[in-house]
């Protein structure tokens, strides 16, 4: 069974990680959504709130599953038995930190491999420090966030 881990923070997911998860549906047999809980980190959103979201978003996509995590992605990957870590490339500066991970990633774990998927240019400006930024200004971030999450900000008060 090929199982990939799609790490990150989702403090809000957006369409640019939905669409990232959403092509790579063929490649695996199951695609965890991971939520890196970083005990040093602030987040807008709370872990229940992100999770929630994110559940919502795939309910209706039976191979994907939402899940956090707390240390490192790679010992967790290894834990619930992923091959396969994926990551979205939004720019040139993403590729390069995301080489940098991969290459010590694979430096401890060499069986798992780090697969990195590009954004299509209409999402690559798209992050979810932005639309933190658009939500706490009170601006509308519709374009940039799945409808799940447009319906539940406006009963959420940041
Ligand atoms: P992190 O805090 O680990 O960067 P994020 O939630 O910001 O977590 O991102 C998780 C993953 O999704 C990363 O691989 C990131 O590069 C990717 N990603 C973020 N935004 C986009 C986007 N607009 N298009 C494609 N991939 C994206």
């Amino acid at each position: 069974m090929k199982i990939a881990v799609f790490p990150g923070s989702f403090d809000p997911i957006t369409i640019g990680h939905v669409d990232i998860v959403k092509r790579s549906i063929p490649l695996f047999d199951k695609i965890i959504v991971a939520i890196g809980v970083n005990t040093q980190k602030k987040y807008l959103f709370s872990l229940e709130k992100r999770t929630e979201w994110i559940k919502e978003v795939f309910k209706d996509y039976p191979t994907i599953e939402v899940s956090s995590y707390i240390g490192l992605t790679i010992n967790y990957c290894k834990e619930i038995g992923a091959q396969y870590l994926l990551r979205g490339i939004r720019s040139a500066s993403d590729f390069e930190y995301e080489k940098t991970i991969a290459h010590l990633n694979h430096t401890m774990e060499s069986e798992i491999e780090t697969i990195l998927m590009l954004s299509p240019s209409e999402y690559s400006s798209i992050s979810s420090t932005i639309v933190r930024e658009i939500i706490l200004g009170k601006g509308d971030v519709s374009k940039f966030v799945p409808i799940e999450i447009v319906n539940g900000l406006s009963c959420h008060n940041v």
